[in-house]
């Protein structure tokens, strides 16, 4: 039998069909008074998304083009930075900072491991030349929640600026960056904004600005203060993926009418029932505490190959999740649960991930994994079990 396809990976996400339609439009011209309106109210949407005051500049390109261009904009060669390397987008902060030419200091951890707000602080206050803390929100290739609104303690009260990849985050997990004083906030439109990938998304606070003011050395194509003036006039620096942003328009409208605790809310419950049944399957978790939302990495006994399970999840049962990174390929299986994805399609993927886990040799625990997980997602739902909106940690 042909199953139906469905996609559990932490980015791509699948999409509404609301947006695809949208998607398939024909072009329009993106200087027309048409398109402005269109921006104007995407504008309004991503800043109530992002929960700034400041507008929210898209970009066209992948979640990294953000990544790269907010290091490109607030730092200038030379200057030191401090970034949290806890995986491998963690790795990819301290790639770029290193390209541009900074200083960089590392606090180094093992993946699975979520960075240690003090520690930071102990940092910044021993090395007072570090003007940038570079981190995930989300480590997506491990599944740990960083503390942004811990650090964000330390670095608002310093001068030093909070640089937060929120390509996991933003639309799944809270990250209000006004509330928090986070000082630039990015990401990308396939994970938790239900499109496809091509857009990245960026916002500084007014300090921030300052930092991208004073700059001397700027770049041509992501010139943060060109798009601002731009944005601030409904329009784009350059021709932006056009369809995307219509389709942007369409997602936007349907998180305002669910409002952004009901997000929350539910993305929550889908962690929770992800994370209830694998247990309950008698599997183990890759991170033992400070777990993100929108995803859970299932770490593999010895003797099962992970690969082999998400081949067989995907031929025999149609779903699609991930593998590990680097030193974790073959280690752990991701299971996405981020974006437009609801418990029927977490209950497939989970019994594709005990079926396939069986056929590759592994032996399950005996109780009623989907009862256990669907009991945790109705605790969350019934408000029994509450979501940490704060961002303390769960
Ligand atoms: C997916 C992801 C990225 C990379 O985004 P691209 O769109 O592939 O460039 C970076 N950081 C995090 C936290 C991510 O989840």
């Amino acid at each position: 039998m042909r199953n139906k396809l469905r996609l559990l990976t932490p980015g791509p996400t699948p999409l509404p069909e609301e947006v695809r339609l949208a998607l398939a439009q024909d072009m329009v011209h993106h200087r027309k008074p048409g398109f402005k309106a269109v921006l104007h109210r995407i504008q309004e949407g991503l800043q109530w998304l992002f929960g700034t005051q400041q507008p929210v500049l898209p970009l066209t390109c992948s979640g990294s083009g953000a990544m790269n261009a907010a290091v490109w904009n607030l730092f200038q060669p030379g200057e030191r930075v401090l970034v949290v390397e806890a995986g491998k987008f963690g790795q990819r902060w301290k790639d770029i900072a290193l390209a541009r030419g900074l200083d960089v200091a590392v606090i180094s951890l093992p993946w699975g491991q979520a960075a240690s707000p003090v520690a930071i602080r102990e940092a910044l206050d021993t090395d007072p030349t570090i003007c940038g803390v570079l981190v995930q929100a989300s480590e997506t290739s491990t599944g740990v929640r960083h503390p942004v609104r811990e650090i964000a303690q330390t670095t608002r009260i310093r001068d030093v600026l909070l640089v937060v990849d929120g390509i996991s985050a933003v639309a799944i997990s809270p990250c209000p960056m006004d509330a928090w004083g986070v000082d630039c906030l990015l990401t990308g439109s396939q994970k938790g904004l239900m499109l496809p990938p091509g857009l990245a998304f960026i916002a500084l606070s007014p300090r921030a600005w300052n930092a991208a003011e004073r700059q001397t050395c700027p770049v041509l194509y992501f010139d943060l203060r060109r798009e601002r003036d731009n944005c601030l006039k409904d329009q784009t620096l350059y021709t932006p993926a056009i369809n995307l942003l219509k389709g942007l328009d369409v997602s936007l409208q349907l998180f305002r009418e669910r409002g952004l605790e009901e997000i929350f809310r539910q993305q929550w419950a889908l962690t929770q029932l992800t994370r209830t049944a694998v247990r309950a399957l008698g599997l183990e978790l890759l991170v033992q505490n400070q777990y993100t939302w929108g995803l859970t990495s299932v770490l593999m006994p010895a003797g099962i190959d992970a690969q082999r399970l998400l081949q067989i999840a995907a031929e025999k049962y149609g779903v699609v999740m991930a593998g590990g990174q680097d030193h974790l390929k073959g280690r752990i299986v991701r299971v996405g649960h981020m974006g437009h994805v609801d418990f029927a399609d977490v209950l497939a993927g989970l019994y594709a991930l005990r079926q396939a886990f069986k056929a590759c040799g592994g032996h399950t625990a005996g109780r009623d994994y989907l009862e256990a997980g669907l009991a945790a997602y109705e605790q969350v739902l019934d408000g029994l079990s509450v979501p940490d909106l704060d961002g303390a940690g769960n």
